[in-house]
């Protein structure tokens, strides 16, 4: 890193953060589109390839373009160091590779990504790495399910698509009781609303293909701590394999430049949209943990400076009135991504959670009536007047 960027605010970070320049010292970061790097002789090779002596080798172990990106994300998060990943499973994946091994036990909140159930249930599983499933929000819970082989526990907060929140500082502390690692999905806000390490986490795991692209472009992953966490799941990365395009890299690096002007103009949209469905008499509950209505309000406002983008709402009439809606925008993209500039809708019930049994949803509170909406750029006059179609005012 380069210069005095413990010192500077968040917003210098976003741009300067990591900057790393070439002898041909262009201003913009660089995108080293290469495989592998050149030595001037045998010497010089072996001196690498032996640790000796600093450098690029091949772009699977690092290229200066992902440097850039990690270093830039660390600063952001206020970690040590980061590692990058092909995508967010890929980063949480290797969270559990790098750090545990067989016999060690982790603790979820049951209220995260849907394709992290099959990862900790099935393969996870199969490397002799079990998992308790607790409720996001009862620290109890978390307290209660520590056997002394837990090694990690993992949440994401705010949760999606109902915004339950995890009290990081709380878990923190179960965590530290227990020696385990406390890992924690920072996907949905990102560092520009919420930094999880400032208050007791020992890792941070983002899908870079949400908000820190912030324009669905590209898949990519990253995992913030300390040197010393960071350094296993390095090395799985750097051996298993899971990397990063130098390009993905590159498109989240710049991303990251308008990461909290984003992030708070589309919290401020989603904030707007969240009482106007409110007042809707068509909606019957609006999950948004920025409404004075969250049962979890002091806690979200006490660990974020605000709540993100994505707003989801119960829709009276079921699964035909949440469709009628869904079938009715002419601008909002029917797409079950998020963190796009681009406003989104889905329907949870049969798309991302469609795999999950009509028990299961019922237990977790996917009604069929339910609808997400990740909230992007445009005029929050239009995507609400888009809604309203839907709703049979147009
Ligand atoms: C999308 C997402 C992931 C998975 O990321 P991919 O980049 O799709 O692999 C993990 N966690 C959260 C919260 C996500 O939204």
């Amino acid at each position: 890193m380069a210069g005095n960027e413990k010192k500077s605010g968040f917003d210098t970070l976003a741009v300067r953060g990591g900057l790393l320049r070439s002898d041909f010292q262009e201003h913009s970061e660089a995108l080293f589109l290469t495989s592998s790097f050149v030595y001037k002789n045998a010497a010089e090779a072996a001196r690498k390839f032996a640790n000796e002596e600093q450098g690029y080798i091949y772009s699977r172990f690092t290229n200066p373009t992902v440097t850039m990106f990690q270093d830039r994300l660390a600063a952001l998060e206020g970690a040590e160091a980061c590692v990058v990943t092909a995508t967010g499973m890929a980063a949480i994946a290797s969270t559990v590779m790098g750090s545990l091994k067989s016999g060690d036990h982790m603790i979820s909140s049951r209220s995260v990504f849907g394709t992290v159930v099959p990862l900790f249930d099935q393969i996870c599983k199969k490397f002799g790495i079990d998992t308790t499933w607790v409720s996001a929000a009862n620290v109890d819970e978390w307290r209660a399910a520590v056997r002394p082989n837990t090694r990690l526990l993992f949440c994401e907060t705010p949760s999606n698509p109902l915004a339950e929140i995890c009290d990081i500082a709380a878990i923190a502390e179960v965590a530290k009781k227990a020696n385990a690692i406390f890992a924690v999905d920072n996907c949905l806000l990102t560092p520009a609303l919420q930094r999880p390490m400032e208050l007791g986490a020992d890792l941070v795991i983002h899908s870079a293909t949400k908000y820190l692209d912030g324009q669905g472009r590209v898949l990519a992953g990253a995992v913030c701590g300390s040197k010393k966490l960071i350094e296993p799941i390095y090395g799985f990365v750097r051996t298993a394999g899971p990397a990063i395009s130098p390009f993905n890299a590159w498109i989240c690096l710049k991303g990251m430049e308008t990461l909290r002007i984003r992030m708070d103009a589309q919290s401020a949209s989603s904030l707007s949209l969240a009482h106007w469905l409110t007042d809707r008499p068509e909606v019957a509950k609006v999950h948004y943990a920025g409404l004075p209505s969250h049962p979890q309000r002091a806690l979200a406002a006490r660990q974020a400076s605000a709540q993100g983008a994505v707003v989801s709402f119960e829709v009276k009439g079921g699964r035909d009135a949440a469709w009628r809606v869904v079938d009715a925008v002419k601008m909002i993209s029917i797409t079950a991504n998020l963190g796009d500039t681009k406003t989104t809708i889905t329907h949870p019930a049969t798309t991302t959670h469609a795999r999950v049994s009509q028990a299961e949803r019922d237990a977790a509170g996917i009604s069929d009536g339910l609808l997400r909406v990740a909230v992007g750029l445009e005029n929050v006059e239009d995507i609400c007047e888009d809604l309203q179609r839907g709703f049979g005012g147009l």
